[in-house]
């Protein structure tokens, strides 16, 4: 619990910021500064660029007052959408590995090719540190999984084989989730290119997920604040958050929400604090009317701090291991055509857009009650790398678009 431990003082800029404000009908976001020591000085470069134009935030910073973010970079000249992204996101597999570990590069790739974002909203996360990740995972599991001394049974079960690539990979994506949740409170809306390995439990991983990276930005922002966070953990991946669920199964702080297909991995279920389980081959309209039944009703009676959505991909009709229906012919008919989604009219594709409405759904909905949310992609399966990539950046372009409608 050593990232619990180090509760930084907070220090309200209302009313005197005008760096990042982020305004929505509802509330207005003020950005913070908390009493974290700055140590290192290159952590303070991307600092005063940020602050530069505020005499008071400048202040601070030089006098080492300045919380840092989890970021090796971060560009904040732009004021567009934070996107989080590593190159180290990636390692090596063995040849015809099921997994796309491809497609993390692939999703940024077309972010900037289409045009979505530029370079400059790129934020570059630091790699998770043994202590950060000490306040979900036990210290046995981290001893064994950092050192690779898991046993092959253990590895079968995550997946993958053990290697050094794997254990820096979900580090990185780790780092990427907890940077996001921080740009999120401070911006209003932030989404990594990876993230959601909502199957790992404090002692070992499972299906894929090796880190729990959701519940190590949860535990680690819930404490970052001296009146503590009450955070929202939506999860519409196809596969129930399971991990994510027992981990906080006791924690009133944090609530978790879990939207799955009924018979998909896991096949034992853990207990969420909201679960829909959905039959197998459900269409848009029916999941949609789902998300839109619980959603609004949660952020209103929970009323999180801090919403942190996993946008896993794998409802859609022809992922490899989803059971659902849910289609992306829109946006990708969109692009064909040339057209960038944030700007066209939606209504005049009249074919579904499951994913891309079920993604401006969670996040406008969010935002529009004032609450802060970051993204993470979750899963997505398939041997299409480009597809599937495609498929991943729905969450970003849906993401600009709200952005773009409260600037
Ligand atoms: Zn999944």
């Amino acid at each position: 619990m050593a990232a619990a431990k180090n509760k930084p003082n907070l220090h309200p800029l209302s009313g005197d910021s005008n760096v990042c404000a982020f305004i929505t009908p509802e509330r207005v976001f003020i950005p913070y500064i908390t009493g974290k020591l700055v140590q290192h000085q290159t952590e303070m470069t991307g600092l005063k660029r940020v602050f530069c134009k505020n005499p008071r935030l400048t202040e601070l910073v030089r006098n080492g007052l300045c919380r840092c973010f989890h970021a090796e970079h971060v560009r904040l000249e732009s004021s567009g959408l934070p996107i989080i992204h590593h190159s180290k996101y990636v390692c090596e597999l063995p040849a015809n590995h099921r997994f796309p570990m491809g497609k993390f590069p692939r999703v940024l790739h077309f972010l900037l090719k289409d045009q979505v974002i530029t370079e400059k909203q790129v934020w570059v996360p630091e790699i998770a540190s043994r202590d950060l990740l000490s306040c979900v995972h036990t210290e046995d599991y981290l001893n064994k999984f950092l050192s690779g001394k898991t046993s092959e049974q253990e590895q079968r079960r995550t997946g993958f084989p053990w290697s050094e690539g794997i254990v820096s990979r979900c580090r990185y994506e780790t780092g990427g989730t907890v940077l996001a949740a921080e740009a999120a409170l401070q911006r209003g809306l932030a989404c990594s290119t990876a993230g959601g390995t909502h199957h790992a439990f404090p002692g070992y991983g499972s299906g894929f997920c090796l880190l729990n990276d959701l519940a190590v930005a949860a535990k680690y922002l819930k404490e970052d604040c001296p009146t503590k966070r009450k955070i929202l953990i939506v999860d519409l991946d196809v596969h129930q958050g399971d991990g994510t669920a027992f981990i906080f199964k006791e924690e009133p702080a944090v609530f978790t929400f879990s939207v799955h297909c009924g018979k998909n991995f896991p096949l034992r279920k853990q207990e969420s604090d909201l679960d829909i389980s959905l039959e197998d081959g459900l269409e848009d309209e029916e999941y949609l009317s789902t998300v839109e039944a619980y959603l609004p009703w949660l952020l209103q009676t929970f009323r999180p701090d801090l919403v942190l959505y996993d946008a896993g991909v794998d409802p859609h009709w022809e992922d490899e291991l989803g059971r659902l229906h849910l289609t992306d012919q829109g946006h990708l008919l969109a692009f064909s055509y040339g057209i960038s989604l944030p700007t066209c009219d939606l209504k005049s594709f009249n074919i579904s857009l499951g994913l891309y409405r079920r993604d401006l759904f969670v996040m406008k909905t969010t935002v529009n009650q004032g609450v802060p949310i970051a993204t993470v992609i979750g899963g997505g399966y398939s041997r299409d790398m480009d597809r599937l990539a495609l498929r991943h950046s729905i969450v970003h372009r849906a993401a600009t678009q709200v952005t773009g409608a409260l600037q």
